[in-house]
């Protein structure tokens, strides 16, 4: 896609600081480095997002995550990661073409927060709404 500034890195037509490729995906750091050593992942297939994706190409991308999450882990001394992926604006998707993050962790205070807010609904009737069939 000509717009889209993955595919131009992926094309090496705008610089990035690559740490792994290979015929499916790509991985660069994050300009923003939320933590040392923050990826991104990314197919190299023009997809909007996981909304947008086929079980085969999603297949392809997360089966390479293991890998390369476990490398950067290991190779930072980090204490964990977390793994995020956000798809649509509201949910805080600014480029729109795939990704992973990868954000290793180190301390508490490191600079990433994952929180999740406790919200009391009822159960029984979501569950009912959203049984997959
Ligand atoms: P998201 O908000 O989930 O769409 O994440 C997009 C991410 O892409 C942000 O964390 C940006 O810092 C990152 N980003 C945008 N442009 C570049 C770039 N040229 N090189 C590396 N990371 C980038
Ligand atoms: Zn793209």
């Amino acid at each position: 896609m000509t717009d889209c500034i993955f595919c131009k890195i992926i094309a090496g037509e705008i610089p990035s600081y690559q740490i792994y490729e290979d015929d499916d995906v790509l991985a660069f750091l994050d300009i923003t480095q939320t933590t040392k050593g923050h990826t991104l992942v990314v197919p190299k297939k023009h997809i909007r997002n996981v909304l947008e994706m086929s079980a085969e190409d999603a297949a392809t991308l997360f089966a390479k995550i293991p890998k390369i999450a476990a490398h950067i882990t290991q190779t930072l001394g980090a204490s964990g990661m977390n793994i995020l992926q956000n798809n649509e604006t509201i949910a805080g998707q600014t480029v729109f073409h795939a990704h992973v993050h990868l954000i290793p962790r180190y301390r508490k205070d490191d600079g990433f927060t994952a929180s999740f807010t406790e919200h009391e609904l009822d159960l029984k009737a979501l569950q009912s709404t959203l049984t997959t069939p």
